[in-house]
């Protein structure tokens, strides 16, 4: 039996991690591809939400970007909060502040084969997004499932929500705990990952998926204005030159938001007929929406200014987590250096040197 299955026993809820890197705010993508599910998942789950700046130094690792790495922590988190997350249930830890996240990395490196990190396609993604030619892929990069695991296993985090292009990434931890488990006893408990298969949602400009780089997305912290401005300029039926053309409801990003975000069904309903038969304007339709997402952003915003209203709570949340997490850390390191037996190897040499002395 792992040592680490102490969790499995009755009444004690499964540990899940997940997280985010801190380059920017979060949009309403992110809401639909993870922050929903975290916010429901963290009343079944004892839930650690790692803000993973060392994942950001792979793509993104100038003076500028850490030093932005503090106001994007203290954004994510105050979007964390808006959405849901409840920091008396979820943790929340910044891990560069977690020298045991290095300490692991640095061993588990060596339980995986470079062949089988290249063959990832992810990676190669993530390079290609970064804009990085293949003479100048970071060895981090290559190490990014590594890093992944080293968060996961530190943690004994039983459960990792991904999505199915992330699969591979967990599969490489499963890899890596079972490498370590069989070179020197039970450890590390398998990680599980729980798969969403939301599919992305589409930029307000159908280009691709919304993202924050592209400048497509509708981050959950914009204010009404900028809603509105963004709605009303969103991609619709391009053939829809009147309101009298019949128009195509299927896959037009404005109707797939409101499928996803407008609460009042028969409008929905309605307006969908109503464009097919060419009977309704762009500008309603797109109305419709904006009043839609402030419904849904509304209450996001009154926690949001709840929580800009209490200076240093956004700290004192990520920093109470940070230390919690150093307590597990520290724990997972010592059982690592013990079953590894450098523990003893360092005892020997200390007793030796005081003795010579
Ligand atoms: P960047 O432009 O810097 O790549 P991004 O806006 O694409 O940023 P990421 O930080 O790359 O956001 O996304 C992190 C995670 O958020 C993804 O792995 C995915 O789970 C989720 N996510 C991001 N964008 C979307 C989207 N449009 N639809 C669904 N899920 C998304
Ligand atoms: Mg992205």
């Amino acid at each position: 039996m792992p040592e680490s299955s102490s969790r499995d026993q009755p009444g004690k809820p499964k540990r899940i991690l997940t997280g985010d890197r801190p380059t920017g705010r979060l949009h309403l993508g992110h809401w639909v591809g993870s922050l929903q599910n975290r916010v429901r998942l963290q009343h079944e789950y004892e839930t650690i939400l790692i803000i993973a700046d060392l994942h950001m130094l792979t793509t993104k690792k100038s003076r500028k970007d850490i030093r932005e790495v503090l106001s994007n922590a203290r954004g994510l988190v105050l979007d964390y909060l808006s959405a849901g997350i409840d920091h008396e249930r979820a943790t929340i830890y910044l891990q560069s502040a977690v020298p045991e996240t290095f300490q692991l990395n640095t061993i588990l490196q060596n339980f995986v084969t470079v062949n089988r990190l290249l063959r990832l396609p992810s990676l190669k993604q993530m390079a290609g997004a970064a804009e990085i030619e293949e003479e100048s892929f970071p060895f981090g990069l290559l190490g990014y499932p590594v890093l992944q695991a080293a968060d996961i296993l530190l943690a004994k985090a039983q459960l990792v929500p991904v999505g199915r292009d992330n699969l591979a990434h967990v599969e490489i931890t499963r890899e890596i705990a079972r490498h370590f488990n069989i070179t020197y006893g039970e450890i590390f408990e398998e990680p599980e990952a729980l798969l969403s298969d939301i599919p992305a949602l589409v930029g307000t400009d159908n280009r691709g998926k919304m993202s924050k780089s592209a400048r497509n997305a509708i981050f959950l912290s914009d204010d009404e204005k900028t809603v509105r401005a963004k709605v009303g300029s969103m991609f619709t039926d391009p053939k829809r030159i009147h309101p009298y053309i019949p128009g195509t409801v299927e896959g037009n990003p404005v109707f797939i938001y409101h499928e996803i975000f407008n609460d009042n069904r028969a409008e929905v309903k309605e307006l969908e007929a109503r464009y097919r038969a060419g009977k309704v304007g762009d500008r309603e339709v797109k109305d419709r929406l904006a009043d839609a997402l402030e419904r849904f952003l509304a209450p996001i915003r009154d926690r949001a200014d709840f929580f800009s209203n209490k200076p240093g709570l956004v700290d004192e949340i990520i920093w109470s987590g940070t230390l919690k997490v150093r307590q597990i850390a520290a724990e997972t390191m010592r059982e690592v250096y013990h079953k590894m037996g450098f523990d003893r190897v360092w005892k020997e040499i200390e007793q030796k040197g005081e003795i010579n002395m």
